[in-house]
């Protein structure tokens, strides 16, 4: 799994631009699914196929990033933010453009409180030193993503955009470990979700599926005085049960409840006061779908440092895995 991880963070694939990574994904499941498809708008559907009911799972495989809006006579890059990008999370981080030009991101010296920042007092610094060379490196609308290594440590991963590679890595190793099954199954790993849920609501429209489960990183409320949350790295993947977008399914927790119990992995419930989620889409496409998720607790997420236990990831994988054999209707 620490390799499969490794591999999905450290692909490029910023909102809208999400071409490398996708390649990588379907690199992983070829041959595992009965079709791969590409859909106007990019995501990229996994079809197993089956006379049961039909359930959509859904991982976004974009990350967070930065868009080149100006570039100034001394070669510095002013950009806007894909997603949402932290401007204190960014101090200091280096950001790697899709043709492999690294940048250095920092904040105009005159700043005199730091409680003033904002990403348009900040720029990227690609050691050139007229527009002229800049513009050999990086084009107005290039996008570029943040640098953060994966790493692990004892039981825990520390990367940039485990939001949501970790999901997309739990959906691929669920692909490659299913038991034979009746249901449909679509594997959606969709676009643009950080730019508000882009892609899963036409994925969705497209499939009409009975039932939807997406897998994402949630937050965690287990951090030096964090926001109060009940969620905790490490104390199993959680049962989404509300965020901004959505309020789930019912029928869709107690799916994921009884699938738990019966495979015996600890889990929790997530109530996430910020932040919405494919399935906030979903379960209002296509005349209305029962969707839930599957969230893996994440800590500092949209910084190149997030952090997930990996037990929490695996369990996660048994828990798509019974909960698609199980689900009947
Ligand atoms: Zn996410």
């Amino acid at each position: 799994m620490f390799d499969l991880l490794k591999k999905l963070t450290q692909t490029t694939g910023v909102s809208g631009n999400e071409e490398e990574i996708r390649n990588v994904i379907k690199e992983e499941i070829k041959g595992k699914v009965d079709q791969i498809t590409v859909d106007t708008l990019g995501n990229l559907i996994a079809v197993k196929k089956g006379n049961g009911k039909k359930i959509m799972v859904a991982a976004h495989m974009d990350e967070i990033g930065v868009m080149a809006t100006f570039i100034d006579d001394n070669g510095f890059v002013r950009f806007s933010s894909i997603g949402g990008v932290n401007q204190y999370n960014s101090i200091g981080q280096k950001v790697r453009f899709n043709n492999g030009t690294i940048g250095a991101l920092h904040y105009e010296q005159k700043l005199d409180d730091l409680k003033n920042l904002k990403l348009s007092k900040m720029y990227i610094d690609i050691g050139v030193d007229s527009k002229e060379e800049a513009l050999k490196l990086v084009g107005i609308g290039d996008v570029a993503c943040f640098v953060g290594d994966c790493v692990k440590q004892g039981n825990i991963i520390i990367s940039k955009a485990l939001d949501d590679r970790s999901g997309c890595a739990v959906v691929i190793d669920a692909i490659n470990n299913m038991p034979k099954t009746e249901n449909e199954i679509y594997y959606v790993f969709t676009v643009q979700e950080e730019l508000g849920l882009r892609g899963a609501k036409t994925a969705a429209y497209q499939i009409k599926p009975d039932l939807a489960i997406a897998v994402d990183v949630t937050l965690t409320g287990d951090t030096p005085n964090s926001h109060l949350m009940e969620v905790k790295c490490g104390k199993g993947p959680a049962i989404k049960i509300k965020d901004r977008s959505i309020i789930c399914h019912p029928k869709v927790k107690k799916l994921l409840e009884n699938s738990a119990k019966k495979i015996n992995i600890p889990y929790q419930y997530e109530v996430l006061e910020a932040g919405g989620s494919d399935p906030g889409a979903i379960h209002i496409s296509a005349g209305g779908v029962p969707s839930g998720a599957i969230s893996i607790p994440c800590r500092y997420v949209h910084s190149p440092v997030e952090t997930a236990c990996l037990t929490d990831i695996e369990n996660a994988v048994k828990l798509l895995i019974e909960s698609l054999c199980s689900f009947s209707g």
